[in-house]
Parts: structure tokens; C-alpha cells; sequence
């Protein structure tokens, strides 16, 4: 008999775990331990400089996390994974790894609005330069390169608008110009989009959104794709020069394709300090259990909503690459034909004050700010999430004064469309 490789719903639930070995338990148990007991003062050592893998210290890894990082990073196909406090914490361990202060790094100007005031702010005080481009004209990033560039960073599909990117398009330029691509894959989970196969060299996650799922843990994760030669040019000292902490390896040429994930776990968590809790380690990977389930049937209800919204009186427009003759349907086609996801945006006629009167009268909608949750969420990003912004970034980034943004849950589509049209009403 021929091995065969198992699909995406089997590793969802199996990629990683195996019955505990002491107690035979099924599920994954939740490690909740700082520390761990060396087996003798060699192995200790071992442990420390690098020569064994193995537990020491829940801030640089954990049990139940590894479970999760095995599981994510079989999902998305890449060599390993790092887990993370939040989705913010990975890009902050992310950028760490590549940058030194004066360097630059290319990100996508349609972002998550968090990202946009990360990379803006916090990332200049570190002496990191972002320097935004525009995913509909892809030739603004190969425009943007300079000899300082160190990264170029994109979300396979944007939020708040949920338009799909060409992600092969940048990839090539980024290959160009030797430098790794970064796609933020929270809106649409490996389930829809897997970035490495279209040229992705880390991809980043809120566990926040979809994988976990059901709206009660913060997490992030980091997925080495080992497609990336880091000490090609030396740009990359983090990776390709001797590490004085580790008595001197060289963390590419020690580890190979899976350098990437080490330098993240070996300097960045260590050093940063950002570790997921084991405890929502495992509500997020039940969660990842359902995740091919739930994202199609996220993904159904909101074309169902989008088609319906679509016709309607107060609606000016309904932006869903999922719906046919939207501008983003082709690349959705493309990139993600099981579906567009969960999360877009449409337009209200009444602009400001229509946005702010539909999310004070929806009753089935939470009005907050999240996506990827089993529960429906509307938010009026203008005076929201994307209210720090000013009007031109507003609108640069898919959140102009009439845009209201769904995120289409799990809940029976014709409660969720009752309720829009009693809120439209009112
Ligand atoms: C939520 C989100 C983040 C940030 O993740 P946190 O877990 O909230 O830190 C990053 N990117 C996207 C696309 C997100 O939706």
C-alpha cells in the first residue's frame, strides 16, 4: 500500500498530538508548568547550547504549544512554527529576527488597522521603516525597494475590506530583489489560502481570528516556510552569523530550513518575552479541530449576506470578492475557490451617521471589534478601529465614513440577514 498524505480536516485534527505517553490521555493536555525537570546536568547543558531539543522553560516553549505549532505548521505546509502571545507579538518577533534599527521593510497599505498603527509608531521607535505600497498596483512594491529593504509584508486576504491579494505577483518581486516574503494569513486560514504554495516565505497569525475561532483567547503563531537562504548576502546576521549566547553556531547553517523558526523561538521569545498561555494553546487548537467546517460555513453565510445586502435600498455598495462582478472575484477564484471568507465591507447610502445608527440597532450582531469569531460582529470602522487614522489613510485603507464591516459567523443565515434588515429599518 502507498502512504498516502493526510487531507486538511485530517490534519486539523491530528497533525502533532498523540495520546499522552504517562497518563494515555486523547485530547492534548494542558501543560500548565513554568519549568521542566532536566534528566541530568549533560542534558541540561545539551538543552542550553543548542545541541538537543527538549522542554526548560515555558517562556521559550511548551508541550502543549508544540502541539499547536506542529499542527499549524503542517497546515499551512511549511517546516515549523513559533506560538505567540497575540498576532501582534509575531509580527513584533518577526521583524526582530530580520531587522536592525535603520533598515526598512515594504508593507501593503491595506492592512489590519492595529498593523498599520504598529508598524507606523511602535516600529519607529525600534529604528524600523516601513515604507507602504498598494496590492492593486503591484509594481509600487518593485518601486519601493531600496538596498536597506529587509521584508516585504502582505495579508493574503485584506482587512477591513476583504479584498484578496496577488500573492504570486509580490512573491516574484520580493524573490527579485532577495528578500522574504511575510503574508499575514488571519482572514483567510490555511483553509482557504495556503501562502507558501504561492510563494510565502514566513506566514504570520492572529489565533485570535479563525483558528481559534470562538472568540476567547489572544494568540499569534510564526510558520517558517524553509524557502528562504538566509545567509546568502549577510543581510540577515541574526541567522547567518555566529551566536555568542550559543557558543558561537550560526543558526542557518546549524539548523537549515528550519533556521528561521529557531532564530524566532532561540532570540525572540527568549529575549522579547511574549509566551502564549498553554491554557489558550489548547482552546485554540480544539478550535482548529472544526476549522475546515466552520470557514465554509463562514464563508457560505457571507456570500449569502453579501448577496442580500446587495439588493438593498440603503446599501450603496457591497465590496465581496466572493460575489460575482465584484472587482476581487478573479483573485478569489484564483487564490481562494472555496470561498472569499468571512469579513467584508459595504457602503450605506446615509454614510457617517447610517453607520453609526446600524450598529446601535443590530440585536444579533455584536458590535465590537474582532473578527473570525463563531459569533456574527459589525463595526463602523471609521469611528472604530480605524479612527486614529485620517480621512485620505482612511480611505487608502477600505475604511471611508460609510464603510461598515462585517464578520459573518456561524449563526442560521436568514437570522443574521432578519437582523440586518430590522437594523437597516430602524
Ligand atoms: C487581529 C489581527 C492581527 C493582530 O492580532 P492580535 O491577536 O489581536 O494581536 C493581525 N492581523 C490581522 C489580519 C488581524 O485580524
Amino acid at each position: 500500500m502507498t502512504e498516502r498524505l493526510p487531507g486538511f480536516s485530517t490534519l486539523s485534527i491530528h497533525a502533532g498530538a498523540q495520546p499522552d505517553p504517562t497518563t494515555g490521555a486523547r485530547a492534548t493536555p494542558i501543560y500548565q508548568t513554568t519549568s521542566f525537570v532536566f534528566n541530568d546536568a549533560d542534558h541540561a547543558a545539551s538543552l542550553f547550547g543548542l545541541q538537543s531539543f527538549g522542554n526548560i522553560y515555558t517562556r521559550i516553549g511548551n508541550p502543549t504549544n508544540a502541539v499547536l505549532e506542529e499542527r499549524v505548521a503542517a497546515l499551512e505546509g511549511g517546516t515549523a512554527a513559533v506560538a505567540v502571545a497575540s498576532g501582534h507579538a509575531a509580527q513584533v518577533v518577526v521583524f526582530q529576527t530580520l531587522l536592525q534599527p535603520g533598515d526598512e521593510f515594504i508593507a501593503a497599505r491595506r492592512l489590519y488597522g492595529g498593523s498599520i498603527n504598529q508598524f507606523s509608531h511602535a516600529f519607529k521607535s525600534f529604528g524600523w521603516n516601513v515604507v507602504w505600497a498598494d496590492t492593486d498596483d503591484v509594481s509600487t512594491f518593485e518601486k519601493a525597494l531600496t538596498p536597506k529593504t529587509k521584508a516585504i509584508f502582505i495579508e493574503s486576504i485584506a482587512n477591513p475590506g476583504g479584498t484578496v491579494t496577488d500573492i504570486e505577483a509580490i512573491a516574484a518581486i520580493a524573490r527579485k530583489a532577495g528578500v522574504p516574503l511575510i503574508v499575514d494569513n488571519t482572514l483567510a486560514s490555511p483553509y482557504l489560502i495556503k501562502p507558501i504554495d504561492h510563494g510565502a516565505d514566513i506566514v504570520v497569525h492572529s489565533l485570535t481570528k479563525f483558528l481559534g475561532g470562538h472568540g476567547n483567547s489572544i494568540g499569534g503563531i510564526i510558520v517558517d516556510a524553509g524557502t528562504f537562504d538566509w545567509s546568502r548576502d549577510g543581510r540577515y546576521p541574526a541567522l547567518s552569523e555566529p551566536r555568542p549566547e550559543y557558543h558561537g553556531i550560526k543558526l542557518q547553517e546549524t539548523f537549515g530550513n528550519f533556521a528561521f523558526a529557531i532564530a524566532a523561538r532561540v532570540l525572540g521569545l527568549r529575549d522579547l518575552g511574549p509566551a502564549l498561555s498553554p491554557f489558550n494553546a489548547f482552546l485554540i487548537l480544539t478550535g482548529i479541530e472544526t476549522l475546515g467546517l466552520r470557514v465554509q460555513r463562514h464563508s457560505d453565510n457571507a456570500k449569502a449576506v453579501a448577496e442580500w445586502l446587495s439588493t438593498h435600498p440603503a446599501v450603496a455598495w457591497v465590496n465581496y470578492a466572493g460575489l460575482p462582478g465584484d472587482r476581487y472575484h478573479n483573485l478569489a477564484r484564483k487564490y481562494s475557490p472555496k470561498g472569499a471568507g468571512a469579513v467584508f465591507t459595504f457602503g450605506l447610502k446615509g454614510g457617517y451617521d447610517a453607520g453609526i445608527s446600524l450598529v446601535s440597532n443590530v440585536k444579533l450582531f455584536s458590535h465590537l471589534a474582532n473578527v473570525g469569531d463563531t459569533r456574527s460582529l459589525i463595526i463602523h470602522p471609521a469611528s472604530t478601529t480605524h479612527s486614529q487614522l485620517n480621512d485620505a489613510q482612511k480611505a487608502q485603507a477600505g475604511a471611508g465614513v460609510d464603510v461598515v464591516r462585517l464578520s459573518v459567523g456561524l449563526e442560521d443565515k436568514e437570522d443574521l440577514i432578519a437582523d440586518l434588515d430590522q437594523a437597516l429599518k430602524a
